[in-house]
């Protein structure tokens, strides 16, 4: 393992060791470490044919196995892949294809189509059509630990996506940073219903890196979960809050299925947010398995801080608020969190999150000024907020820039939001910060009403009952929907230009 420099390299190793052991499933069919590498090799030599060294290369699919040999195949010659995020509109697909300045774009042909009618654009070629075998191509320039290897962009939360300069070195940091927060074990395999466009996915190069099997799905049901499960005895699953809700509802009423996720799954991995403890119970009761949360993002290559099975015991037996952390960080990974000014914070303190760690990505894409904001002396700021405590544990309040500042006080949205969600008919809710000339700001909170709609008195009777005054809604809005990003989050500067200058 101390001859992995990039990303290759791993894929190398474990053809090397294991040629025929299986490397990658999607819907059935698998592919040995060989056939990877072979696949690799050759998408390798096609782009030699048609692309500058250093180009970008966009990649356009739904996740399937030719996506995970891009993985490896491109960068290994020292290209960039740009992974584009299927759900976007075909608009930002051309907008960040032109942003990167990609020389060429692989795809599924009907997304291709879409995208062409976008115009002016670099040649799109099929993924399915590429050469399933080619001599290794010499190569050409050995490419540097320290090059780009995924240029990702980030969900768009909070404004336009960013494009992330992912290196071999953040990116294997990375990997090497999950496997101490969430060791791999002997005879795991993996499996991930999350889409490849995403950092989620060098959780498969995790897999690979110790020659285990990864399942990837191409379309998460909780029925196609447990068929993979079964096909496959898949032991580590990597699943998002919500999708693990939906796993359990179609478990209560399939025994069988239930009989063969128990007998198989050692654990659960998931991220993106807490786990609600009412979920993390019932997990615990009909699954049996281990649970592990991670804090991440695009710019940290994966994640920087684990919230272990051991902790979500805890979490259920004597200390219930851990189940609202998202953990610690491993070994090489340090955390702080400061003041808008840059300062530390005293110990427990409110604050943005900063992290360092070789998993930090070099910066973002022809940016130097975010790059310069985002990076000082090695720290990152996460533009996150939160807190640290005693025992070392990170607490996320909610993003710096959705965090409302009325009076003087800081409100955290989130908070509101998770009182406003307890009362009935509340669908969903978004609590925003809108200019006020007297407070700053005043607390709004949008409400989609899921049937009857509840009244603007009990909204606020239920906040005053468990929340300071200052942080009761002045205002509230009643909604149809909430505008989210392609993988569902709110964003909530829509929601806050639709607000402001009174009405959306
Ligand atoms: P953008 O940067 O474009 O606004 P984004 O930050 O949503 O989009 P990602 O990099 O996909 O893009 O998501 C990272 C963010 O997701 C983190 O900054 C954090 O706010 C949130 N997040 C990730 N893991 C967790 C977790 N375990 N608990 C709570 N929030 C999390
Ligand atoms: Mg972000």
């Amino acid at each position: 393992m101390t001859d992995v420099h990039r990303l290759y390299d791993v894929l190398d190793a474990a053809a090397e060791a294991t040629p025929d052991a299986p490397a990658l499933s999607v819907d059935g069919t698998t592919w040995s470490f060989q056939e990877l590498r072979a696949r690799a090799d050759a998408l390798s030599a096609f782009l030699s044919a048609r692309c500058s060294p250093g180009a970008r290369v966009a990649l356009l699919a739904h996740n399937r196995l030719e996506y995970v040999a891009a993985y490896y195949g491109v960068p290994r010659d020292g290209r960039i892949l740009v992974p584009l995020n299927q759900r976007l509109h075909a608009r930002e697909w051309a907008e960040q294809i032109v942003r990167c300045g990609a020389e060429l774009v692989l795809g599924e042909p009907d997304l291709l189509d879409r995208l062409a009618a976008e115009g002016d654009l670099p040649p799109l070629h099929d993924i399915a059509g590429l050469p399933s075998d080619a001599p290794p191509p010499e190569r050409e320039a050995e490419s540097d630990p320290a090059d780009v290897a995924w240029l990702m962009f980030t969900s768009g939360t909070t404004g336009r996506p960013k494009g992330v300069r992912l290196t071999h070195r953040s990116l294997l940091a990375g990997i090497r940073v999950t496997a101490s927060g969430r060791p791999v074990q002997q005879g795991d395999v993996f499996c991930t219903p999350f889409p490849l466009c995403h950092v989620a996915g060098y959780q498969v190069l995790l897999h690979h890196l110790y020659g285990r099997h990864a399942v990837v799905m191409r379309r998460y049901t909780p029925s196609a979960l447990v068929e993979a499960a079964r096909r496959h005895g898949v032991t580590n699953l990597s699943l998002a809050p919500t999708m693990l809700e939906d796993l359990l509802a179609h478990l209560s009423d399939a025994p069988e299925a239930l009989d063969t996720l128990r007998g198989s799954l050692r654990m659960i991995g998931y991220g993106s947010a807490p786990i609600p403890v009412p979920l993390l119970r019932r997990t615990d009761e009909m699954l049996g398995c281990g649970l592990n949360q991670g804090y991440g993002m695009t710019e940290l290559s994966g994640n920087a801080t684990f919230l272990s099975p051991a902790d979500h015991r805890a979490a259920i037996t004597t200390r219930p608020e851990l189940a609202a952390s998202a953990g610690r960080p491993p070994e090489g990974v340090e955390i702080a969190v400061v003041a808008a000014d840059g300062t530390r914070r005293p110990p427990g303190g409110t604050g943005e999150v900063i992290v360092k760690s070789a998993q930090v990505a070099d910066g973002y894409w022809e940016d130097p000024e975010a790059t310069a904001e985002s990076l000082t002396g090695g720290w990152f700021r996460t533009g996150d907020a939160g807190r640290i405590d005693a025992d070392g544990y990170l607490h996320l309040v909610d993003r710096v820039k959705d965090v409302i500042i009325t009076g003087g006080e800081n409100v955290s949205s989130r908070e509101v939001e998770d009182v406003l969600r307890t009362v009935p008919g509340v669908g969903e809710v978004a609590v925003i910060g809108l200019p006020d000339p007297r407070w700053g700001q005043t607390v709004c909170a949008v409400i989609v009403p899921d049937g009857a709609r509840p009244s603007e008195d009990d909204l606020r009777a239920a906040c005053r009952a468990r929340l300071a005054g200052f942080k009761t809604p002045r205002r509230i809005e009643y909604a149809g929907a909430l505008p989210r990003t392609a993988t569902g989050k709110i964003r909530k500067a829509t929601l806050r230009a639709g607000y402001t200058n009174d009405g959306p």
